[in-house]
């Protein structure tokens, strides 16, 4: 049987208007603010009027350390937020939005797959809203006015080799990694060396998807450190008077968009943070508003849940003050193989052997979800190449572990295919069991915080830092920082930071490289291993295929 592509189902769709969908959790039509038929933003004077409601159930979608082509949490996402809906419960669903950078790199989108995505998915992968373009736009007003300041006669001492903001672009261009600029004569200002990261490693994005409002935005706009003096004393963006400017920029992008499911159920796709050098997550805004408007709200953290899961508890709630209901792990029987050893090549073929060596992996994830106080639900969502036993062993598995997993076939049914897993989610969420707190305290030092998610998430002997790191981290404490929590940037495919480590690794030290401030966003950077800022494209990018046919339509995109 063949099967269609995700590009052709998601055509296919017979979408609803985005007023229907709206009508769905009660928004007026005046309350939407409409990017054509089938997107829309939420206003924030709506935003403003729901805030005593009280809150559905929060359910977080993560994952076992993955494969490559990534495990289906996006996928799973939306595949249970129809479940949700098709078994009767009011349910949103909130995700990120996507690059651009690599969506001409690679074949794929960010919207989910097969008979669980969400639309218009050609839209949600490319221009949007425009909420990233707003971003690019902010950041690069800061840009400008650092080196205006400078050429102006840098009155507040800028020391030119210490300016830590960066420029951005979104795109994958490994040419803007370092460049100089300023070059050309007096007239073009001091040269000096700098560099472009991709927009969604911009702090700016990270604070974005972190603030509750726009008074919050704006102070933590204002709250960047930009550079630093001969003294070390930080420049910060409000110094240069920068803050407000930036906050008319996003002041649209702040609020959350609106689209919808294959099977016309609401969905919030918000703001898109790194994981590894931000935290991962789409926007609070968009999950505390969805939480007021329906009854559950299913969102995804980035990566594994070693570094997604585990930035979502402890940076994102702990900073916004949710509390999950349940967790869903999604494994997969590919990536469990793969965790056994099995290269990739060879994961179309049955072997269950490897399924259970790839098992502790799973093991340790649900272990460490339960550590923050939450009920955990494996989801294996399911391939079509999967044999019975290959399942089988999975569930067998995880219950030894005293959890329970479900077969998901949303992928190739939709909701018909995640009734199972919906319906059991719902049980659990209803129950009430969980009692979520974050790991760590926020007043415990920089260090120790750091070494409690290498030795209690990894499973790490110890994270190794040098002195100049410990004193800097103290240096930032006697400063006021002590409080923020860390956020890990690291390998997404091993609990250590060698990528090729895979299943479950004891006997591993995380050597932090360096660490960073982000003093906006709210969150301390510690750096395990390479971290890629700005992507570069492959050999033959997408991008060589891709382009309009006679009717006017995408080719080669997804
Ligand atoms: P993640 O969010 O974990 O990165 P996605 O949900 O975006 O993963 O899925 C990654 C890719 O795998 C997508 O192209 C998607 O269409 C595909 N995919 C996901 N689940 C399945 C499945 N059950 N069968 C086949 N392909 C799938
Ligand atoms: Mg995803």
């Amino acid at each position: 049987m063949a099967y269609k592509t995700d590009i052709q189902i998601a055509r296919e769709a017979n979408k609803l208007k985005i007023q229907e969908i709206g009508a769905k959790l009660g928004i007026p039509e005046d309350d939407l603010l409409p990017y054509g038929h089938d997107k829309a933003k939420v206003s924030q004077s709506f935003i403003n009027g729901v805030q005593d409601r009280d809150n559905g159930k929060l359910i977080l979608v993560t994952a076992i350390n993955p494969t490559p082509a990534g495990e289906g949490k996006t996928t799973t996402t939306v595949g249970l937020g129809d479940g949700l809906n098709r078994i009767g419960k009011k349910a949103a669903i909130c995700i990120r939005e996507a690059s651009l950078g690599p969506n001409f790199g690679m074949k794929g989108g960010a919207a989910g797959g097969g008979h669980a995505q969400i639309v218009p998915m050609e839209d949600m992968n490319l221009h949007f809203t425009g909420d990233f373009h707003a971003i690019t736009s902010a950041h690069a007003l800061l840009s400008a006015m650092i080196d205006n300041h400078i050429y102006w006669g840098n009155e507040l001492d800028i020391d030119q080799r210490r300016i830590v903001w960066r420029r951005v672009v979104d795109m994958n261009d490994r040419a803007l990694r370092q460049v100089n600029v300023s070059l050309g004569g007096v007239s073009n200002g001091f040269p000096r060396e700098d560099g472009f990261d991709i927009t969604v490693a911009s702090e700016v994005m990270a604070i974005l998807c972190l603030s509750n409002d726009l008074s919050d935005l704006q102070k933590r706009l204002g709250d960047m450190i930009v550079a630093y003096r001969r003294d070390r004393t930080p420049v910060f963006a409000r110094d240069l008077k920068a803050d407000g400017a930036m906050t008319v920029l996003l002041k649209d992008a702040m609020q959350p968009n609106l689209v919808q499911t294959l099977e016309n159920n609401p969905a919030f796709v918000h703001g898109g943070p790194f994981a590894n050098i931000a935290h991962g997550c789409n926007s609070v805004i968009a999950t505390k508003t969805a939480l007021k408007l329906a009854d559950y709200v299913v969102t995804e953290a980035g990566f594994g849940a070693d570094l997604g899961a585990e930035k979502f508890m402890n940076i994102k709630c702990r900073k916004a003050g949710l509390a999950p209901a349940v967790v869903v792990c999604v494994a997969t029987v590919r990536a469990m193989k793969m965790n056994g050893g099995v290269a990739k090549a060879d994961l179309g073929t049955e072997n269950v052997e490897a399924v259970r060596q790839g098992c502790p992996n799973l093991g340790r994830h649900i272990e460490n979800l339960k550590s923050f106080g939450v009920p955990v639900v494996v989801a294996i969502n399911h391939f079509l190449t999967d044999t019975d036993a290959e399942v089988q062993a999975i569930k067998d598995f995880v219950a030894s572990m005293g959890a329970e997993a479900i077969l998901s076939r949303h992928w190739e049914l939709g909701s018909e295919g995640s009734e199972a897993l919906a319906t059991r989610v719902a049980e659990i969420a209803d129950a009430d069991t969980a009692n979520f707190a974050p790991i760590y305290p926020d007043d415990m030092p920089l260090a120790d915080k750091i070494q409690t998610i290498c030795q209690k998430i990894y499973r790490a002997d110890a994270a190794t830092m040098d002195d100049k790191i410990l004193k800097q981290l103290r240096d930032w404490e006697e400063q006021g920082y002590g409080d923020l929590p860390v956020c890990m940037a690291k390998t997404q495919y091993s609990f250590s930071t060698d990528p090729t480590q895979r299943g479950a690794p004891t006997g591993h030290r995380v050597p932090v490289r360096e660490v960073r401030l982000s003093a906006g966003a709210g969150f301390v950077v510690a750096v395990c291993g390479e971290i890629m800022t700005m992507p570069g494209l492959p050999r033959h990018p997408s991008a060589e295929t891709i382009k309009l046919n006679a009717d006017g339509q995408i080719e080669g995109l997804f």
